[in-house]
């Protein structure tokens, strides 16, 4: 019998799938279940228009089989066949209808894109088969037909009576290589759980022969007279379906218990707990999908170090094309699982052109509102439960304020929490500017490590001393998010321990400067001691209680400086600070009593300088001469 030769494009096109342009081989097996699954819907919608063909739902299925000794696996469907013509049209070359446009492609030698417009499915076969053998027959036909290839050289056609209505695909598996365990695709177990992760919700049983041990019965146990029966074993063959078929995220809302979404969740993310929250959606119009996405409840151990991979799942018609599309869904709520099933996808769509597809940004756009509108809900109906979210993710989303030069900052600004000196809790800046005071101009903030380092501060003290709230920014980011929110509802940020900060009255700005004035000698000596360590030195009336205190001046905070020195790259920064000493305070009279006394007020300057450092958690920056110096004063 003379081998036909693949069309030219066909021959190229299996060099290159051979040659794995697939990176996942194991993707075979999915094509072919899912073309088998596709030739069962054409008999089945051709048996809904025509009475005469006698077929019912339930007699459809696609089996699998596994023979080790032959090294084959059979995939055998009885759906709609093909006879010669078209085994000869649909499995001798490829992408028929689009074959000029094919060549074009080739030869800008766009090789992936490639994979991703054609129908080649079939093809795949061939990345774990050095021989395959089609045996089919189309329904109601007199005769079946085999077509046989080993590859790239070409393929026969010849009439096989014996091939039973449908279509039987035998793959010849390939010898096991160093690289490659092929014989993996012969074990059921291995056979099983490719089916569960790609094909779970094929709408046919896709059914395999299981071969399990049991233990003989009368066996492995103890007889009448006490002696031990050796165990002996038997082979039990059974039938079962691989896949669960009915998707839940196809499912009606209203039939779904949060048992069965909470259980599904927590098998297929590996998570202990419940999720926080379920978004179950269906998008008709402009683009077509079902989506079910989950918000953990924790975040996995992973979540803030690179190994964490962000995506969901991506199905079109129940196939598996993805399992971890980043493409869906924004960076900000990488803590998302799920599901997306479109309809409107191509199944052999690559990573490549799913970059571009269209389709998958507006799905991506939906996904996000949804998001977003199911949190905002969480914080209006359950406010307890959406912190603890916030606790877990809420790092997440101030960095996605701040990043993409805070592109993205409209909508994500009301998620955000920040603790609160007068709740003494988290609130978002709506529930703040709500309370501002009449006369209140800007959204008073302060910053440090922890909310008890905040509370300590001096000129914490003092504001909310006066009865104004104040937000504590205890995260790295805080300030950065800020920074990039810029202005909320028309009302700036002041950081209460800045320069920019001032809450006095004109009288008493007066009153101070008269103070400073009266005291210039006494604090150019303070100032000419720090050198270069201070911007300025200085009387002031916003100190309360404490002595001393660091006051920056411009864009970088002191809390700045500490999270950017942090940092193990980049040049080590440092915030221009002045150093404000307290008029009220007793030691203010100290000071102003030692005016002549240069020796002793260097002295005095360094001992506040390093206290001020200290109160701002700022490390000592020579701890040995200042106890000298402490002790000498003493
Ligand atoms: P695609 O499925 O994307 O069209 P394939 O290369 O996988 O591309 O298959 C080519 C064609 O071969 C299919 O369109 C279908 O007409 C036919 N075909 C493949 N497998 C089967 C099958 N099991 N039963 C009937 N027809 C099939």
């Amino acid at each position: 019998m003379a081998k036909r030769k693949f069309k030219a494009e066909s021959k190229k096109l299996l060099d290159m799938m051979v040659n794995s342009i697939y990176t996942h081989k194991e993707i075979f097996l999915r094509e072919l279940i899912s073309n088998a699954s596709d030739a069962i819907d054409k008999l089945y919608y051709k048996a809904l228009g025509d009475e005469t063909l006698n077929v019912s739902r339930e007699d459809f299925a696609i089996w699998l089989k596994a023979d080790t000794e032959s090294r084959t696996l059979t995939i055998t469907d009885n759906g709609i066949g093909m006879d010669d013509k078209e085994l000869e049209s649909n499995l001798g070359t490829i992408a028929r209808s689009g074959s000029l446009d094919f060549k074009e492609k080739m030869e800008k030698n766009d090789e992936v894109d490639i994979i991703g417009q054609f129908g080649v499915g079939f093809y795949s076969a061939f990345m774990v088969s050095d021989k395959v053998t089609v045996n089919s027959r189309p329904y109601g036909g007199e005769t079946g037909w085999t077509w046989v290839s080993e590859g790239a050289d070409g393929y026969t056609i010849s009439e096989n009576p014996d091939a039973q209505p449908g279509t039987e695909i035998i793959l010849h598996i390939k010898e096991d290589t160093d690289e490659e365990k092929y014989g993996d695709y012969l074990n059921q177990y291995h056979i099983s759980s490719l089916v569960k992760k790609y094909s779970d919700y094929i709408g046919w049983p896709v059914k395999m022969n299981f071969e399990t041990s049991h233990l003989k019965e009368g066996t492995g146990v103890e007889g009448e007279d006490g002696e031990q029966i050796p165990p002996e074993y038997e082979t039990v063959i059974e039938e079962r379906t691989l896949n669960s078929m009915v998707p839940l995220w196809r499912k009606n809302k209203n039939e779904i218990t949060e048992e069965e979404y909470n259980n599904y969740y927590k098998e297929k993310f590996y998570d202990y707990n419940d999720p926080a929250a379920v978004i179950h959606t269906k998008a008709e119009g402009m683009v077509s999908y079902d989506a079910l996405l989950f918000i953990p409840e924790k975040a996995p151990f992973n979540y803030y170090s690179k190994d964490y991979e962000r995506g969901l799942a991506l199905y079109t018609n129940g196939v598996m094309i993805m399992e971890k599309c980043q493409d869906l869904i924004p960076e900000y709520f990488s803590f998302v699982r799920g599901v997306v099933d479109s309809s409107d996808l191509s199944l052999n769509i690559s990573r490549e052109m799913l970059q571009h597809d269209r389709q998958l940004k507006l799905i991506e756009r939906n996904i996000d509102k949804k998001i977003n509108s199911e949190l905002m809900k969480m914080q209006k109906d359950d406010r307890e439960k959406y912190e603890k979210f916030f606790e877990e993710f809420g790092v997440q989303i101030k960095f996605g304020i701040y990043d993409q030069y805070g592109m993205n900052k409209d909508k994500l600004q009301d998620l955000v929490l920040f603790y609160s000196s007068l709740e003494q809790k988290p609130v978002t800046l709506k529930e703040y500017v709500l309370r501002m005071k009449p006369d209140q101009e800007k959204i008073y903030y302060a910053t440090g490590e922890t909310t008890a380092m905040i509370d300590a501060l001096p000129q914490v003290d003092a504001v909310k001393d006066k009865g104004f709230e104040i937000l504590y920014m205890t995260e790295a980011v805080d300030e950065f998010t800020i920074m990039a929110i810029n202005e909320y509802e028309g009302k700036g940020f002041v950081n209460i321990c800045s320069d920019e900060f001032d809450m006095g009255s004109e009288e008493e700005k007066e009153e101070i400067k008269k103070i400073n004035e009266e005291s210039k000698d006494v604090l150019e000596v303070i100032k000419e001691a720090l050198g270069d360590r201070v911007l300025d030195v200085r009387f002031t009336n916003k100190l309360k209680n404490y002595p001393v205190c660091l006051t920056s001046e411009g864009e970088l905070s002191i809390e700045m400086e500490k999270t950017l020195n942090a940092m193990p790259t980049g040049e080590k920064v440092k915030a221009r600070v002045v150093l404000d000493i307290n008029a009220e305070h007793p030691l203010a009279g100290k000071l102003k009593s030692l005016a002549g006394n240069e020796d002793k007020l260097k002295d005095y300057a360094e001992i506040l300088y390093a206290q001020a450092r200290m109160i701002a958690g700022l490390p000592v920056e020579n701890p040995a001469e200042l106890s000298n110096l402490i002790c000498e004063l003493m």
